[in-house]
């Protein structure tokens, strides 16, 4: 479906206040966009930044972000910093899907439209949601280990429970499995959520549920390609490091290593330059009052948000040339740096 939305016509009503930067040479307002982010711990984030912040001078406008490190209020703090800065547009990557609803709330106050970005905002008048289809993100996870290993004991090691996007690529997965588990061919022997995406949290998951199975695990899908590191040291621990299919996402640098070199089976790419040229372009279209082209809507417990989603991608050992290296995301010499 494709949706076509006038931003001319956003929720938030209030009175807007000028940017406070100066007047390019030809008189119009220069363009500001605030940028709110969780975190920059995994590498993707640190990516986000570096390619909005050329994408911006590219593009003539100015773009403010900070990062909250995981703190809910310091995200908020930061958010209404740029608010009453008089940001055009807003995007914000919530630590919180709750909590950052009040980031929109004070937003529209001001008038001032927000793009989700990445993570959706729950139970908010969001404007925009910019992803990928982040349910696909499990479905491949789901596919991709059952093709290799139909039966067997599955462990599931999910992402921050305070992120909709773990929710949503645990529900893709589990699509994928719940026939197996049905018929009894796949046995989920354990699964659980890792706080804030930490690779320790899923660390300490993975030797719980070999304890817990007396090493017996076949496949441990993990969210990310940060828990799947986390995860795989616990595997090694146990000499079974390269024997258990484990998945991933992100295609980190250290996670197509890994999979060139055998300890992790995929990971799901996610061009993150394609999904920050699009957000940033739309923001800019939001904050001339364009109309924004959206290809899908997202439930967000309050309204059927405008969605663009992209397409995440599989990748292992056998189009890690046709995909990571043909574009450039990380270099030849580095992701087979360890391979003779
Ligand atoms: C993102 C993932 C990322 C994770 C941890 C998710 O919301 O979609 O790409 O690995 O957060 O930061």
């Amino acid at each position: 479906c494709i949706a076509a939305l006038s931003l001319g016509l956003f929720a938030g009503c209030g009175k807007k206040q000028e940017a406070t930067t100066e007047a390019p040479a030809d008189g119009k307002k220069e363009i500001v966009i605030g940028f709110s982010m969780d975190t920059l711990k995994e590498e993707r984030w640190q990516k986000d930044r570096d390619i909005l912040m050329a994408r911006a001078q590219e593009k003539g406008v100015k773009i403010l972000i900070q990062a909250a490190n995981g703190d809910d209020n310091k995200q908020i703090a930061q958010a209404e910093n740029m608010i009453s800065q008089g940001v055009d547009v807003l995007m914000v990557a919530p630590h919180n899907a709750e909590v950052a609803a009040t980031i929109v709330e004070s937003a529209h106050a001001e008038g001032i439209p927000v793009l989700s970005y990445d993570r959706l905002i729950k139970n908010a008048d969001v404007d925009l949601y910019v992803s990928f289809d982040n349910e696909k993100v499990g479905n491949l996870q789901g596919e991709y280990v059952t093709k290799m290993n139909p039966k067997g004991n599955y462990v599931y090691i999910g992402g921050a429970p305070t992120d909709n996007n773990a929710h949503l690529f645990k529900k893709g997965a589990m699509d994928v499995l719940k026939p197996f588990i049905d018929n009894g061919d796949i046995n989920l022997v354990y699964e659980q959520m890792s706080k804030d995406w930490q690779p320790s949290e899923a660390q300490k998951h993975m030797e719980n549920a070999l304890t817990a199975n007396k090493n017996k695990v076949d496949v441990v899908i993990c969210a990310n390609d940060g828990t799947a590191g986390g995860a795989i040291s616990a595997l090694a621990e146990q000499q079974l490091s390269g024997k258990v299919p484990v998945t991933g996402q992100d295609a980190e640098l250290a996670a197509c290593q890994r999979i060139v070199e055998g300890q992790q089976v995929m990971t799901v790419y996610k061009p993150i330059p394609k999904l920050a040229e699009t957000a940033l372009d739309l923001a800019i279209k939001m904050a001339k009052k364009e109309e924004v082209k959206t290809n899908s809507t997202v439930a967000n417990g309050k309204i059927d948000v405008l969605s663009y989603l992209l397409e995440p991608v599989v990748v292992d050992k056998d189009n890690m040339m046709d995909t990571i290296i043909k574009d450039g995301y990380h270099p030849f010499e580095e992701v087979y740096k360890n391979i003779p």
